[in-house]
């Protein structure tokens, strides 16, 4: 009798231990999740992706702890579209938030819906802190802004640094090397609050820094949300005078160091508080670089053409994985997109996929935690609300192509245009006739994901 007691207290006692270790670890469990989102950054703009004149060494470094994908791609070729999809996981087609005025403008009335869930609305829901830092532009009306749309904080710009141009100001001066500093009226907000206008965009990349460095440490008890979306390197370019004249690269390099170094705080604030080991961080960019800007927008490399096509060079960009311990250094050719990292952030917060809601992204944790193969899957390449092009392994077929700026119309084609990117990158040579049952298989991954699309009502008109 006795004998069973203590083996029942043992065994109670045993229990209680169990529990409590399940309770530690199950909070250990839940990662914190950071998108670093640059603005109009190239696929040749870092070092770590070749720039020969741009020095990202604590992006370079990020790159060589974590996993830098080589086709990685924005769902979008311009910003609006590019932050829908990255935000909710589904193509910006079926959320209505692209369109022929291709982004959002201060006095559109539409925005990202309500009823969209967002990756802060979804991790809230398993108890995370969530805050938006840089700049928004999905919206500024209700239902459409940060704290509409799952973040308890938010600090930046409502939209594009070259919005609300002064009255006056020279054409084309948004790219100039010497922009003037009160040229634009885009306020600064906090909590949807103006509290500075124009914003003073010199020391702007240094206050998101400060801002988002702060909610870390604040929030580092965990789990949290941080969506650091930057303003730069989106043209007019302004860096603060640590960075001012520093760089190879004008302005611009001036801009995207100022980044690097933004991005090095960041990696160091979780180094400092211990929690890098549990925080996933993805950097990437929100579409290619703006090319008609000269020396004011960035490279794409070995792409072709930029921002606002869906040539290689407007798609595909940047982007790194980073979470020591967890994930391997590698370099990986496997083909991923921004609407990947919604899923993937829900998997590791232990959220389920929201019902009755078609994402469009899928869960890199395979590939990120245990370096596997992702099953093969296309990717498409929409121009506002057209379908231009699809992407399956290594072939790419174009409809229509159009370059980012400065061709009025499409160019259709019949038969569509094949490339092979992994010995054609930069897209030049057309080997459609050579393999008609590629254009075929193709064909039929468009087909199936048209018959699945219902576009939402659109928000940009
Ligand atoms: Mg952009």
């Amino acid at each position: 009798m006795i004998r069973t007691l203590i083996k029942g207290g043992a065994c109670f006692a045993l229990t209680l231990v169990l529990l409590g270790a399940m309770r530690v670890d199950s909070s250990a469990a839940k990662p914190n999740v950071i998108i670093i989102f640059a603005d109009d950054l190239g696929y040749g703009d870092l070092g770590c992706y070749g720039s020969p004149i741009i020095r990202t060494p604590n992006l370079d470094r990020m790159a060589a702890e974590g996993i830098r994908f080589t086709d990685f791609y924005s769902a979008s070729e311009v910003c609006s579209p590019s932050r829908a999809a990255l935000l909710t996981g589904r193509y910006p087609i079926r959320s209505g938030m692209c369109g022929n005025r291709r982004v959002l403008f201060p006095n559109s009335e539409g925005g990202l819906p309500a009823a969209e869930i967002t990756l802060a609305e979804a991790l809230k829901e398993k108890g995370y802190a969530t805050a938006h830092v840089g700049k928004w532009h999905l919206g500024i009306h209700e239902g459409s802004r940060p704290l509409d749309q799952g973040f308890d904080h938010s600090f930046g710009l409502p939209y594009s640094n070259d919005m609300d141009g002064r009255a006056g100001l020279p054409k084309g001066s948004s790219g100039s090397a010497t922009p003037p500093e009160d040229g634009w009226n885009v306020p600064l907000l906090r909590d949807g609050e103006i509290i500075e206008q124009p914003a003073v965009q010199t020391t702007l990349t240094r206050r998101y820094t400060e801002e988002a460095v702060k909610f870390i440490q604040e929030k580092k008890e965990g789990p949290f949300f941080l969506y650091f979306a930057h303003t730069f390197p989106h043209v007019p370019l302004f860096a603060s005078p640590a960075f001012k004249d520093k760089s190879r690269a004008g302005i611009f390099g001036d801009a995207v160091e100022e980044l690097d170094w933004s991005v090095g705080q960041v990696l160091d604030s979780l180094r400092k508080e211990g929690i890098a080991e549990n925080t996933l961080v993805f950097f990437t960019s929100d579409n290619g670089p703006w090319l008609i800007m000269g020396n004011q927008g960035g490279s794409a490399g070995p792409l072709k053409d930029g921002k606002g096509s869906t040539w290689e060079g407007g798609m595909r960009v940047p982007g790194i994985a980073w979470m020591p311990g967890r994930i391997k250094p590698a370099v990986t050719t496997m083909m991923t997109n921004a609407m990947d990292i919604y899923p993937t952030a829900l998997a590791l917060s232990g959220a389920e996929k929201p019902a009755g809601v078609k994402l469009d992204g899928e869960d890199l944790a395979p590939l990120l935690f245990e370096a596997k193969t992702l099953p093969e899957r296309p990717f498409f390449y929409y121009r506002g609300d057209q379908l231009f092009a699809c992407r399956l392994g290594e072939w790419k077929m174009h409809f229509k192509t159009q370059t980012g700026y400065g061709q009025p119309k499409p160019e259709s084609h019949t038969p569509p245009l094949l490339f092979h990117l992994g010995r054609d990158p930069s897209e030049k040579r057309d080997v459609a006739a050579d393999h008609p049952e590629v254009i075929a298989r193709l064909q039929a991954a468009v087909d199936a994901h048209v018959a699945g699309v219902v576009p939402g009502k659109p928000q940009f008109e």
